[in-house]
């Protein structure tokens, strides 16, 4: 089986080397020529375009920033719909617009192309050992062909509902997480500024009812743990500029259901300030240096 793979980031490239290393012929592509070297070093084939990349793939995987990529790599003349055979499976990872997915779906439909939209939560550490959930939205057959592939890259895989709709869990979880990143960021900031060590609070929080998967797993003062962004100066990572950009998709998705979401819309202009504060490509737990309290520098 003959698989392409677009975009190859701090998600897309763990991803990708995980079914190289599960014995799959890899074609890749991405603007980066440096994401591209990572992969062909470990044995992947580079295509000069995207389109060369999936003309002969059975399956195409794409992990794109933003619905504007995905809509760009897909749609149009030069795009992967208008290049792949007949009954390639597509597979889009990338967290964008519930519509947007719909659309890009109902495109590939229309040309009897199967597509699921299936967005990951578990992070880079997660991509790396490929632990990640994918949330998957789309037919139940598309799902079952893409199993075996998404296996090699994740552990958990949940059918979440039609096209779209695994966008939608995304970015309900994303918005929890935002905002259970933040409660994290500001707790820690109380505690260091009355004397506590980061350490202690962290493990004391650890196991009590503030307990949550970012203070556990994913700790954003520095010196707490090892093998996180705030351990390397908020370097790599889930970028702040990302996690703005799932916390505008929440607000949108509310605004269409007329439904209030006010934490998340707090969240949203706490990441928005902390962009315009030059902060936009350092991981999202580099909220806590918008709070006063940590920063690069301190690490
Ligand atoms: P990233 O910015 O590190 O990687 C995106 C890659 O896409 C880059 O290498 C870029 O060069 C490439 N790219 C952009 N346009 C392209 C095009 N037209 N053709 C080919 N390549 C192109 O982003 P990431 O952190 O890997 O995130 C990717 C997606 O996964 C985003 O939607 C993000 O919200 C989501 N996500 C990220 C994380 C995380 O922890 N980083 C976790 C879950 C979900």
């Amino acid at each position: 089986m003959k698989l392409a793979f677009i975009g190859l980031g701090n998600m897309g490239g763990p991803m990708a080397l995980n079914l190289l290393k599960a014995g799959y012929a890899l074609s890749v592509f991405d603007l980066m020529p440096a994401s591209v070297k990572i992969l062909t070093d470990a044995g992947a084939s580079a295509a000069a375009s995207a389109a060369l990349a999936v003309r002969d793939a059975d399956v195409v995987v794409s992990m794109l920033p933003a619905s504007a990529h995905v809509r760009g790599l897909y749609l149009g003349d030069g795009g992967v719909l208008a290049q792949v055979r007949p009954h390639t499976l597509l597979i889009d990872c990338s967290t964008i617009a519930p519509g947007a997915a719909k659309e890009v779906a109902a495109a590939a439909q229309a040309k009897g192309l199967p597509m699921i939209d299936a967005p990951v939560s578990g992070g880079t550490a997660g991509a790396a050992a490929g632990t990640l959930t994918f949330i998957v939205g789309g037919a139940a057959d598309a799902l079952e062909r893409a199993r075996p592939l998404l296996q090699k890259m994740g552990k958990n895989i949940f059918h979440a509902g039609a096209s779209g709709a695994g966008q939608i869990a995304k970015i309900c979880n994303n918005m929890l997480l935002a905002i259970q990143m933040i409660g994290t960021a500001e707790a820690i900031t109380l505690g260091v500024a009355n004397g506590m060590d980061a350490k202690v609070l962290s493990d004391i929080m650890a196991q009590s009812s503030g307990r949550n998967w970012t203070l556990e797993l994913y700790n954003p003062w520095p010196g707490v743990m090892e093998n996180v962004p705030a351990a390397r100066g908020y370097a790599g990572g889930f970028g702040s500029q990302l996690m703005l950009k799932d916390l505008g998709l929440a607000q949108e998705a509310a605004a269409a259901a007329q439904v209030a979401t006010p934490l998340g819309a707090i969240a949203r202009q706490l990441y928005q300030l902390h962009a315009q504060n030059g902060s936009a490509a350092l991981d999202f737990s580099s909220i806590t240096t918008l709070l006063g309290g940590a920063s690069p520098a301190k690490s």
